[in-house]
């Protein structure tokens, strides 16, 4: 199939009427009210217009969605939080089935699960299963959309201590190309459960994700502590000490970065540079000052924000730091280890890096995720322990745009050679090429390829980090 587009305004409108009449939820065309809400993305730099936008209320929609598609040849895209990087929500002059109107989170206290619907963001999921102790490993900025997260895998600051969130996905009811509802785990249709961890996007529309659910707070210690950019040597290589000893309970985060104008940054650091480490401490609170005694030790931050608190706070504090709508450019690749020579690159480049709003830093992942064998679902990826990321921010009318966004690239460059191979499909920007996906997913890419051909074989779910043979 090679897709083909909406042509003109009557064939837009006769073919909108005829798929109104199937649904139950909203249907909305350019011009609508509501139109320009479910078709702007997290990331401004990319713009696209859908033919048509679905607004399902349920899955009988979402099979009215994907069967009208496939029938009239529409290229489909699925939005859930909106916050893919690439804009793989929006699919342009085709349909977009926008989720936002399927947002329950059920909670089951006794089994610890929580089931969840595909339009939730991650905030939706925290805030009903912190009202009993729970939680899944889930990322730390809660505007980001829960199924768009865990299709693609899935990390937070619980991944040390919980693996990916696929890792922690029971069972998925998904719409496949043939218009079926399918419900699959590990004892149903286990290759296509094995598939959707990690390549979700490629298999069908998800209506339901079930979810293990884990104690974890309501209270944490977590926060934001920053020292002087100048002390950027020694923070690193203190960095690499802290968490090759850190109990899983403890994730932290590094970055550097320019200090933003917030109120909680000490006004003559605003716009400097500064080592920041976000951290999260999720195990007995009792134990909080041994745990975090290597992060004290550094001594003089010019930031301390680190508390006990609750553990919804610490995974939204970040929230204002990426605004909806600026321009973004990110690459990423995995990590087994930090090096020297690695973590002198990192400073060295972040030194001469031309762009305010930048962000180079290093997630925390080594612990759960590597107990499983990599054939575990699609994610694979299991050697990794830190994801590496070199991420540019600027506003949408910033002249030197092309400039930064070329910086990012040369600095990826240089900090590729430590790489394990592997990078993450969710930070994918929409430049890069089939390698990269092959790359993602590695030794487990010729087996998606040929579950793909099973369940999608005209490829109609295609606007994403697509699978082809
Ligand atoms: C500011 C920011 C912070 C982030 N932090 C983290 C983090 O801490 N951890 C982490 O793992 N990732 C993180 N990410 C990456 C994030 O996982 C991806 O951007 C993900 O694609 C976002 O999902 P979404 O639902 O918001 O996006 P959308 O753009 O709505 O969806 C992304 C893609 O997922 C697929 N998809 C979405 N819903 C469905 C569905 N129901 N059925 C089938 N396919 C679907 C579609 O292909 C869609 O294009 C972050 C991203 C941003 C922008």
């Amino acid at each position: 199939m090679t897709g083909s587009t909406i042509a003109t305004a009557e064939t837009t409108t006769a073919l909108a009427e005829e798929l109104r009449r199937r649904l139950r939820g909203t249907l909305l065309l350019p011009g609508d009210t509501g139109f320009e809400d479910a078709t702007r993305l997290w990331n401004g730099m990319i713009e696209k217009t859908p033919a048509l936008v679905v607004q399902p209320t349920g899955t009988a929609d979402v099979v009215e969605a994907v069967c009208f598609a496939r029938d009239h040849d529409l290229p489909v895209s699925v939005r859930s939080g909106g916050h893919n990087i690439a804009g793989t929500a929006l699919a342009d002059r085709g349909l977009t089935i926008d989720m936002s109107r399927m947002r329950g989170v059920d909670v089951d206290s006794e089994a610890r699960t929580a089931t969840v619907q595909p339009g939730c963001t991650l905030g939706d999921v925290d805030r009903e299963t912190q009202l009993h102790g729970l939680a899944t490993p889930l990322g730390f900025i809660s505007e980001v959309g829960v199924a768009g997260l865990t299709l693609g895998g899935g990390l937070g600051y619980l991944t040390r201590r919980f693996g990916w969130t696929v890792d922690n996905l029971l069972e998925v009811e998904i719409v496949t190309a043939d218009g079926r509802v399918r419900r699959t785990s590990r004892d149903d249709h286990l290759d296509l459960f094995w598939a959707i961890r990690g390549a979700g996007a490629n298999l069908g529309v998800v209506t339901s994700l079930v979810l293990r659910l884990h104690e974890v707070g309501p209270i944490v210690h977590g926060g934001l502590i920053a020292w002087p950019f100048e002390r950027a040597g020694e923070i690193l290589q203190a960095y690499r000490a802290i968490t090759s000893g850190a109990p899983r309970e403890l994730a932290v985060w590094l970055v550097l970065l320019e200090a933003p104008p917030a109120p909680f940054v000490p006004e003559q650091w605003h716009g400097r540079r500064i080592c920041a480490m976000a951290v999260c401490y999720s195990g007995d609170l009792a134990k909080t000052d041994e745990a975090l005694a290597p992060i004290r030790a550094l001594g003089d931050p010019v930031v301390d924000l680190l508390a006990d608190q609750p553990y919804t706070e610490v995974q939204s504090y970040l929230d204002d730091t990426e605004p909806k709508g600026n321009h973004y450019y990110w690459k990423t690749e995995y990590l087994a280890e930090l090096s020297d020579e690695l973590l002198a690159t990192t400073r060295d480049l972040f030194a001469d890096c031309p762009i305010p709003g930048a962000e180079v830093g290093f997630l925390h992942l080594g612990g759960a995720l590597n107990d499983h064998g990599d054939d575990d679902g699609a994610v694979g990826n299991r050697d990794a322990r830190f994801a590496l990321g070199v991420n540019g921010m600027w506003e949408a009318d910033e002249p030197n745009g092309d400039r930064f966004r070329q910086w990012v690239r040369d600095a990826w460059e240089r900090v590729r050679p430590f790489s394990t191979g592997g990078n993450y499909i969710n930070f994918q920007t929409a430049d890069e090429d089939e390698q990269r996906i092959r790359d993602t997913y590695g030794a487990n890419f010729d087996r998606l390829v040929e579950i793909k051909r099973t369940y999608d074989p005209d490829n109609l779910f295609r606007v994403n980090r697509n699978i082809r043979g």
